[in-house]
């Protein structure tokens, strides 16, 4: 195989990688590609101060065109499987519910759910900002589903500019590597979430409301969402608040009666655009639950809805892989086998059996609990350990867990650039794919595909996280 068909630059262009470095990190600082730097204490709190270029790949990730094409067809099929299993309250609280027994946050979210059934809350408009994330596994080639992001799903903004880097840089260089640019997909993912929450705004159909993003007090990714509120503020007239400073406590303070509309500074609250409320930090006391809650209950249009937050969770989408579980929420058979082919392995661990096979062979699965936002899994030798420690425990302590069959999609060579330095690796891939979909009571006025992220991390890594510093974002070249 040439060096180039395995993705490995020939000498030529391997003289040029230096110079293509300084090149596009210089784009990144021209383009806003950046994010926060850790080293600088300030760098999650005050935009403009501490930036650094967010970690990259230096040419894109190589992908089957048809694999692509799948990735992309599944996308309005979950949004709308997304819909329908939230509207299934009973569903959601019985897969939860020994869950519930032995995960606080969980059972916070639930006690909402709760809540909402009980006053009979109807959410007419209905936006899901979604991401579905896929691994490539080399010993079936197939595209798997590692999990399916309903909440505060990140890097729209920055996943949309890693492509026009890719571009840009096969523009100046491609005929090093015998690349084409026109092989990079274009990414619209920001102007396309930016799009769905101004159409959703446009349902509520107040014309004074305002969109609230809710965001973490520290985030050092704070620029991939500042791209989301400069599309919104450069194509749609109305305003927007971006908050950044505790804001679930602080709104709930200033407006802690529950009405209706959902008012902030006097203005109706349209929709609330969560960027935050996914990890039990982001909860430190009962004042970030009761804003939750206010805002749940309130007219605001949620993104998510506590129905579409708990659709994500690891174990429901263990329990929609069980066998005639799909078959409950989708009709059209065809739909149905794909996205049914697109899932792994996924097991309760009420399953003895499949508990005896990941401790005998630990490396072949991950044991996963109820969080996003990565570096939460269980991988290997720590595989067997957790589960014979809960075992011993005994009661429903594993009911806290999935297992998932271990994806091993085929390494190749890539170089990562981080903070101005570049590395040679072995790498893995994830394709994320965006979604957007929204809704008015039977009237779906959105249901797309919505742009992609790509994510390259060493293979060594079990982990994937941009943000949690174990992968750096890319884009993809169609092969
Ligand atoms: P989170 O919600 O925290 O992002 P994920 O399920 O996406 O949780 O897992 C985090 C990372 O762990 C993924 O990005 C991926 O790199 C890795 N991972 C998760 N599930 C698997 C799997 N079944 N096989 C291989 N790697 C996995
Ligand atoms: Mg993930
Ligand atoms: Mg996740």
């Amino acid at each position: 195989m040439s060096a180039a068909a395995e993705g490995r630059p020939p000498a030529a262009a391997a003289a040029a990688a230096g110079e293509m470095v300084r090149e596009a990190t210089a784009w990144c600082a021209l383009h806003g590609l950046v994010v926060g730097d850790r080293a600088d204490p300030r760098s999650g709190t005050v935009p403009g101060v501490g930036l650094v270029h967010a970690p990259f790949s230096l040419l894109p990730t190589h992908l089957p065109e048809s694999h692509w094409r799948q990735a992309c067809e599944l996308a309005p099929i979950f949004n709308e499987l997304v819909d329908r299993v939230s509207l299934d309250g009973d569903f959601l609280q019985d897969s939860l519910s020994k869950t519930k027994q032995v995960d606080d946050f969980t059972s916070r979210l639930l006690e909402i759910h709760r809540k909402m059934m009980e006053i009979n809350k109807e959410e007419n408009i209905r936006l899901g900002l979604h991401r579905s994330d896929y691994m490539l596994d080399s010993e079936t080639n197939s595209l798997l589903q590692i999990e399916l992001n309903t909440i505060s799903a990140s890097f729209p903004g920055l996943g949309s500019l890693v492509s026009e880097l890719h571009r840009t840089l096969i523009d100046q260089y491609g005929h090093l590597f015998c690349l084409d640019s026109k092989r990079v997909p274009g990414n619209e993912a920001s102007s396309q979430f930016a799009k769905a929450l101004a159409r959703a705004w446009n349902e509520f159909n107040v014309d004074s409301a305002v969109i609230m993003m809710i965001v973490q007090p520290e985030e050092r990714n704070m620029y991939d969402q500042y791209w989301l509120a400069k599309h919104l503020k450069e194509s749609y007239p109305f305003m927007l608040f971006l908050s950044s400073t505790c804001p679930l406590t602080i709104h709930y303070t200033w407006h802690n009666d529950y009405q209706e509309n959902f008012v902030r500074d006097g203005k109706t609250v349209s929709v609330v655009y969560f960027r935050a409320g996914y990890t039990p930090n982001d909860y430190p006391s009962e004042a970030e639950w009761a804003a939750r809650l206010l805002l749940e209950q309130s007219s605001a249009v949620k993104c998510p809805s506590i129905s579409y937050h708990l659709v994500g969770t690891k174990k429901i989408q263990q329990e929609l892989a069980r066998p005639k579980v799909l078959e409950r929420f989708l009709e059209n058979k065809e739909e149905i086998t794909k996205i049914r082919k697109c899932f792994a392995g996924l097991w309760s661990l009420d399953d003895e059996e499949i508990v005896k096979s990941a401790i005998q062979k630990p490396e072949l699965f991950v044991l996963k609990p109820q969080r996003e936002g990565g570096g939460n899994n269980i991988y290997g030798i720590d595989v067997r350990e957790t589960l014979i420690r809960l075992q011993k425990e005994g009661g429903d302590a594993l009911a806290a867990y999935i297992l998932m069959q271990r994806i091993f999609p085929k390494a190749s060579l890539s170089n990562l650039v981080r903070g101005g330095v570049c590395h040679e690796a072995l790498t893995i891939s994830e394709l994320g794919i965006y979604g957007a979909y929204l809704r008015n009571n039977d009237k779906v006025v959105m249901n797309e595909q919505s742009g992609y992220l790509m994510r390259t991390k060493v293979s060594s890594s079990d982990e994937g996280g941009v943000a949690a510093g174990f992968a750096v974002l890319d884009s993809l070249y169609l092969t």
